[in-house]
């Protein structure tokens, strides 16, 4: 953009969010330094939440290295995010306090206190570069279900539109020249703020790890931005603003010329932060003294994968699996089953939290049909002793699966109040099992190369692992875990990853 229109101020935001590894050497060190490099152009940074959790390192730390690594990139406001709860209220109340910007989250409230969840704030004003600017937080209805932390019941959920157009008018009347939400619901969501909300300019929103950009137009003739901006410190949105202030057009002028105010410009850029950029020192100083707590323990290869480990943004066993899930198993009839497979795809295409993984089953949707309609029972298969048989709705069936769901979490009330089979306290936790896999395969490897005595025991093992393979390959069953590395001749994890869940369409 060239010079700023008459009444106007030219305003720059950096705009980031949900990020989760703050690792020694990892991107955030790299983040930080693109950041600094736009300082001249004195950017109001915004931040739309997800942060405190999940990572390995936030199961040690409960959040607190980004505190520091936020302050640190000089956040001027943020939104509260689902998984800044992980560690419940309290703990993200003691963190929003240790951070030099103030929280929002403008539409969920306590129903004791009467205080927005977290006791953060429900708007904020600031003046920047001569521009007014107000800020709101929303968060969209659907993550309240996703909390670990807090009961649905203890909370007031409010409106986003109504809340959100509330508060803005608020803003407005106290001189506000730009009112921006950030926001962390999913992209939709989002769309309908852009389109229904009034008096907000813009939107900056967080919870989808993707980068895009929407510009809604409105009934009014307006249009407004939607603004993502990817996830984990690899890119973030350089947003350029025109913003019409009152004070200069009054000055200008401006009003009363019969054409009413200057519409607000908009150019967006999407920033890569380049892999092999520079770092900066201060944020390789806090990741490097919290790697420093993690200990070398964690850097320790416990196993080979024939397979990748199909993590979406990781391949770290650790980063997988950064929650200490509690497993149980449960008996469950087939039709309960179906109805925990429906509620896993009945968001799709939206990224939600609650879609499977699954092993032991495979089954086809349709999400061209209604959630809740998108599974046919006849097309849904069971692995039984090695075979793979059609389901039987009123068979009951071992369900292992994560306590969370099993409480109706994410949706999952088909799975709840079930016959527990072994409970919270017997089942070990999901990174355990992961670990447990890779050393069983581990002592496996070791007994047949090395130790005679057991050797024979072992070869028995072997026998029936490679039968089971084997046996799998044929009837393109979903659920071995490991094979023989076809030229080192050892054993090493290979879940079959494909043709679990086919989505027709
Ligand atoms: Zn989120």
């Amino acid at each position: 953009m060239s010079g700023p229109l008459p009444g106007s101020r030219i305003l720059t935001i950096i705009h980031f969010n949900d990020v989760y590894q703050l690792e020694d050497g990892g991107d955030a060190e790299r983040f930080a330094y693109k950041v600094k490099t736009y300082a001249n152009r004195m950017p109001l940074v915004l931040f739309s939440g997800d942060c405190f959790a999940p990572s390995l390192l936030s199961v040690t730390t409960k959040g607190k290295q980004m505190v520091e690594a936020l302050n640190l990139l000089g956040v001027h406001c943020a939104c509260v995010g689902n998984h800044d709860f992980d560690f419940g209220v309290q703990n993200l109340e003691t963190l929003v306090k240790q951070c030099s910007f103030p929280w929002l989250l403008s539409n969920i409230f306590d129903k004791a206190s009467g205080r927005p969840l977290g006791d953060v704030q429900t708007s904020h004003m600031l003046q920047w570069q001569g521009v007014t600017v107000g800020i709101i937080g929303l968060a969209e209805l659907d993550w309240i279900a996703t909390l670990a932390a807090v009961k649905p019941e203890e909370v007031d959920y409010r409106d986003f539109v109504a809340e959100g157009s509330r508060l803005a008018a608020e803003l407005r009347a106290k001189g506000a020249d730009l009112v921006i939400a950030l926001t962390h619901s999913r992209r939709p969501n989002d769309i309908i703020c852009a389109r229904e909300l009034t008096g907000v300019d813009i939107i900056l929103g967080g919870h989808d790890h993707d980068h895009s950009l929407d510009a809604v137009q409105r009934a009014d003739g307006r249009t407004v931005h939607v603004v993502k901006s990817g996830t984990d410190f690899r890119e973030l949105s350089l947003i350029t603003l025109q913003v019409p202030c009152q004070d200069l057009m009054q000055q200008a002028g401006v009003e009363g010329g019969g054409h009413g105010p200057p519409p607000l410009r908009v150019d967006v850029e999407r920033v890569e932060v380049p892999r092999d950029g520079p770092a900066d020192p201060g944020m390789q100083e806090i990741a490097r003294r919290y790697g420093d707590i993690m200990g070398q323990k964690l850097q320790k290869v416990i196993g080979e994968t024939a397979t990748d480990l199909d993590g979406r943004f990781s391949t770290d066993l650790m980063a997988i699996l950064p929650m200490l899930d509690a497993t149980v198993v449960i008996r469950a009839s087939g039709r309960d089953v179906v109805a925990a497979l429906e509620n896993g795809v009945s968001q799709y295409p939206k990224l939600e939290g609650r879609f499977l993984q699954v092993s032991g089953v495979k089954f086809r949707f349709d999400p061209s049909k209604p959630p809740g309609h998108r599974i046919d029972a006849n097309d849904v298969w069971v692995t039984k002793e090695d075979e793979c048989a059609r389901i039987d709705l009123d068979a009951f069936y071992a369900v292992a699966t994560k306590l969370y769901m099993t409480s109706g979490k994410d949706g999952f009330d088909c799975l709840q109040g079930r016959e527990v089979i072994v409970d919270e306290e017997h089942g070990p936790t999901l990174p355990t099992i992961a670990v447990n896999v890779f050393s069983q395969l581990r002592t496996l490897n070791l007994m047949t190369s090395k130790e005679q005595k057991v050797r024979r025991a072992a070869l028995k093992w072997q026998a029936s692992l490679d039968k089971k393979s084997h046996a799998n390959v044929l009837s393109d069953n979903v659920s071995y875990v490991s094979i023989k590395h076809p030229v080192q001749g050892n054993y090493v994890i290979a879940p079959k990853c494909d043709g679990r869940i086919i989505c027709v369409q």
